[in-house]
């Protein structure tokens, strides 16, 4: 892969920068692309902008806003609540949101002269969203394929590892503290550890720790 060319899908959070630098690592050439759907924080295009910038690499905004049009969302709309009832898809789910991205990026990528794709998805700390499974995704590079008579490869570093793990992932890459003090990651707009409230600052705090602590006992 050291000679082709890779497009993140890339949201200036934890994840998709860690995956940033692991396509850095992995590729020739890397670009990246940020959705803007409408996102309670625009900050998160700003934070993405920047890092794309100090990491020289090609970053395009593209409008999602229909998304929000079509399906309302906790990630979108004040009004609504951040929820996740037992058996149900939480409020942040939102319909059709990976699909249309990857899609989205893909027609992208093939007129960069990419044919790889990277995305943060996560199936381990599973929250119930159906776009984020490995058979989701493998379906996807099938029909991107057969859609375009190009032969994709869609890479998902994150999928099988958990928080702490990505966060030794970032470390490895010799991308701790760029991660932590960069991205954002937070419901609430707070940039680096966040608000420390919100279920998306509990869930990067808990996997931070947990590899900190691993990491100090020399695991
Ligand atoms: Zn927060």
């Amino acid at each position: 892969m050291k000679n082709e060319k890779a497009v993140v899908v890339f949201s200036g959070g934890q994840d998709s920068t860690t995956c940033l630098f692991w396509a850095l690592k992995n590729f020739k050439e890397v670009e990246t692309v940020t959705f803007q759907y409408g996102q309670r924080h625009s900050k998160e295009i700003e934070v993405a902008k920047e890092i794309a910038d100090e990491l020289g690499v090609k970053h395009t905004v593209l409008d999602m806003s229909l998304l929000n049009q079509l399906a309302p969302n906790a990630l979108t709309r004040e009004e609504i609540d951040i929820e996740h009832e037992d058996g149900e898809l939480p409020t942040t789910f939102v319909d059709g949101r990976n699909l249309l991205f990857l899609s989205f990026a893909a027609v992208l990528a093939k007129n960069a002269g990419a044919r790889h794709l990277v995305t943060g998805v996560c199936e381990t700390d599973f929250s119930g969203y159906p776009d984020c499974r490995d058979v989701f995704i493998k379906s996807l590079n099938v029909t991107l394929n057969l859609s375009m008579d190009y032969q994709f490869v869609i890479h998902t570093p994150l999928m099988w590892i958990n928080k702490a793990e990505t966060w030794g992932l970032a470390d490895e890459l010799g991308a701790l503290e760029f991660v932590r003090e960069r991205t954002l990651t937070c419901y609430n707009g707070v940039i680096a550890d966040g608000c420390g409230e919100c279920p998306a600052c509990l869930l990067r705090k808990r996997g931070l720790d947990d590899y900190l602590q691993l990491k100090e006992e020399g695991r």
